[in-house]
């Protein structure tokens, strides 16, 4: 378990009038200069309102799409303001150049309590070099730093790695203690039988989750598209299902090295494509004839799986079963969804890390009925492959 200080191990004094610069994950999709969705402004709430509650003057950084190192304003995170007075029923400063002399001035004269956002912080040419001095810059803007950005812990730039060495304490929010206690807690001390569901488009992008999921957990169930390279490993034909050819002697060597852990689906649903999505049958795994494709997991596989997530104390979720955009090929996904639902209600720890797959629970209308749904996509990836994080690693270690 990585025990990094938070937010809630300063001290009253360490934080009542103090600077807080906030590094949180405001990349949202904006339309016609409106916020579509405001799930990651929700999700850096508690954390704001935390520091808020305390009498810290709250300066939040974030980035916002991909700028090309300089200003955009399509990239512009002024359209955040608005939707983010309305979440904390108050009004929030803007801070379009942080680079500026009053900038400083403007984060010394917040009031105890108020908030800043400053503009996107990819409009920054160091940001993404993780450059020091666009750090040094950054780190005047505040008296301590606070880490909530998860889902950007995986990059180090400038906000996320370089700024929490300069400015000190360096601590994590409330959002990013709990992707840390859900996720970590999963792999370095799972309570048993820990399964692992895995699924998605490619098994080359999985490889070493899987690798690395392998010798912790008890089982590990494969779904999505992934399963039919596994399949090829074992030789069957797969028709037009999507498999990675340059996958299959690494697929055939995980089968072997996992045994008896690793368990595949018996059946899928199958189509001539997706266009054709009426058609669909049910297949045998070693069954699927020429020109068809298989888009999800069979309803035999459904049971046999959520058996198994029935019995495990916990469950980590990452990857679709099927191309669940497409109805009925989300079947799979959802039946998935519910059994790690029902392991929740009867006690389970359950943890879904993915982007298609927090979108597919939500969509489910599951994600409430889960322990955690993590807001970092490429970040809890790269927190299942095992990899350190460098927007973690550089917080501050908590002391006991
Ligand atoms: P996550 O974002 O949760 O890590 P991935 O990005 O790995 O998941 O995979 C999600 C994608 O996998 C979805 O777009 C889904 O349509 C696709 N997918 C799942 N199963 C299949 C399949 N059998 N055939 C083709 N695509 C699939
Ligand atoms: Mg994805």
């Amino acid at each position: 378990m990585i025990a990094k200080r938070t937010i809630e191990n300063l001290d009253a004094a360490a934080v009542l009038g103090r600077r807080a610069l906030v590094r949180v994950d405001f990349n949202v999709p904006i339309k016609d200069g409106k916020v579509t969705d405001d799930t990651r402004l929700r999700a850096a709430i508690p954390t704001i309102e935390d520091l808020k509650d305390r009498g810290a003057r709250i300066v939040l950084l974030s980035h916002l799409g991909r700028p090309k190192g300089g200003p955009d304003p399509k990239y512009s995170l002024k359209p955040v303001v608005a939707a983010l007075e309305r979440l904390l029923g108050m009004p929030v400063a803007f801070i379009a150049d942080p680079a500026a002399p009053a900038a400083v001035e403007l984060t010394k004269q917040l009031p105890r309590g108020a908030v800043a956002l400053v503009e996107n912080t990819r409009f920054l040419p160091g940001e993404e070099r993780n450059d020091v001095a666009t750090a040094r810059m950054l780190a005047t803007l505040g008296d301590f730093y606070v880490n909530d950005a998860f889902g950007s812990a995986h990059r180090a730039h400038a906000s996320t790695e370089a700024v929490a060495h300069l400015l000190k304490p360096a601590v994590a929010g409330l959002l990013m203690e709990k992707e840390l206690e859900y996720l970590g807690g999963a792999l370095t001390s799972p309570r048993r039988p820990f399964v692992a569901v895995l699924g998605g488009a490619k098994i080359s992008g999985k490889i070493d989750v899987i690798r690395n999921l392998l010798p912790k957990v008890d089982r590990i169930l494969i779904g999505g598209a992934m399963a039919n390279t596994f399949f090829r490993a074992k030789g069957a034909a797969t028709g037009a299902s999507l498999v990675e050819e340059d996958r299959i002697a690494m697929a055939k060597e995980l089968l072997e090295r996992a045994g008896a852990k690793l368990a595949l689906p018996t059946g899928g649903v199958i189509a001539p494509s997706l266009e054709r999505a009426g058609e669909n049958r049910e297949a045998a795994w070693n069954a699927v004839p020429d020109g068809w494709a298989m888009y999800d997991i069979d309803a035999a596989t459904e049971r046999a799986f959520a058996g198994i997530v029935a019995g495990a104390k916990t469950v980590v979720w990452n990857g679709p079963m099927g191309v669940f955009e497409t109805p009925p090929f989300d079947h799979g996904t959802v039946a998935v969804a519910k059994a790690l639902a029902a392991a929740t209600a009867a006690g389970a720890t359950t943890v879904v890390g993915g982007g298609d797959s927090a979108a597919a629970i939500e969509q489910a209308g599951l994600a409430g009925k889960v322990s955690h749904v993590s807001t970092g996509g490429g970040a809890s990836l790269e927190f299942l492959e095992g990899k350190v994080l460098p927007g973690v690693a550089a917080l501050d270690d908590r002391t006991p």
